[in-house]
């Protein structure tokens, strides 16, 4: 039930909720594979170490090129099954046209506290949304396959909410009008503006500091007062309670308590995110239960 997110850097330690993973359906067929002394060679470049998300913490086991939204050629690492059915999977609820943002799609081996184990991120270099990677916890993906699309879905949910769209370019933080997470200030007609504006008291965001790392425990007092929010996680930061909101939507997560409710009548409302319902429905993902820590 804890996730972790430093708003590009989201490092997610949580998946909840039961997907229907006979509606996957699993390609082994094999995937062309360039070295990166080719890669280097053809011209490309960002697929490194770096670029995808390696730390002390993280190691990079397989990362794919995202090649007109679909997952292309393997540039670091070996062949990943998990890695091509988290895409899959991923594929079902987001249209290729979305997934066309992405660069990279990548699975990676969690090194550091087996309490706070990242299960996803999606990062981008600080300031624009290039060099797009999404990665998932291989491990976690096989330990728990029910879990993973929420929070694929979850994740994908960043991506949205920082499009080039949502954001106002060259602002700073001293002259963002709206909301400055530390690297970018959301548009006044922002998806996430309009968000905090329905869900967050501006005690409450007084309460943040801009870049920190949102942590479950950051959110576990709003947590406990507001019963709007899906988990601890989700009352970290507006970003996380956006995201984890969206996820329920999208896959039907039944809302626990008039809160909930009120959240995903919020998204339900927004002729911007009605599609990915849609196409989650047809995808079969009608309803998947709701596992989330019940807050309040
Ligand atoms: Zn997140």
């Amino acid at each position: 039930m804890k996730r972790v997110s430093v708003y590009f850097s989201l490092l997610i330690l949580c998946a909840c909720g039961a997907v229907i993973v006979s509606e996957i359906v699993e390609r082994r067929s094999d995937y062309p594979t360039v070295s990166s002394s080719q890669t280097s060679a053809l011209g490309m470049s960002g697929c490194d170490e770096t670029t995808i998300g390696a730390d002390s913490e993280t190691r990079i086991l397989s990362a794919y090129r995202i090649e007109n939204g679909t997952l292309g050629t393997r540039c670091l690492g070996t062949p990943s099954v998990e890695v091509r059915q988290a895409f899959e999977m991923l594929a079902l609820v987001m249209p290729q046209e979305h997934l066309r943002q992405l660069d990279y799609f990548a699975g990676f081996a969690w090194l550091g506290d087996s309490d706070e184990t990242t299960h996803a991120y999606v990062i981008s270099d600080e300031n624009s949304l290039s060099e797009l990677v999404m990665a998932i916890n291989i491990a976690e993906f096989d330990a728990n396959p029910d879990d993973a699309l929420l929070t694929l879905t979850h994740e994908f949910a960043h991506i949205l909410t920082w499009a080039d769209e949502q954001r106002l370019p060259g602002a700073t933080g001293s002259s963002c009008t709206t909301f400055w997470n530390g690297s970018d200030c959301l548009a006044e007609d922002s998806l996430l503006w309009r968000w905090i504006l329905a869900f967050w008291s501006a005690e409450a965001l007084s309460t943040l500091t801009p870049g920190d790392v949102a942590l479950v425990a950051d959110g576990e007092g709003r947590c406990a007062l507001d019963d709007s929010f899906f988990g601890p996680y989700a009352a970290s930061h507006p970003e996380e309670d956006f995201a984890e909101a969206f996820a329920a939507y999208v896959l039907g997560v039944r809302a626990e308590t008039p809160g909930q409710q009120k959240k995903i009548s919020w998204m339900s409302s927004q002729s911007a995110l009605q599609p990915y319902r849609t196409r989650a429905l047809k995808a079969g993902f009608e309803s998947i239960g709701n596992t989330y820590e019940v807050c309040g």
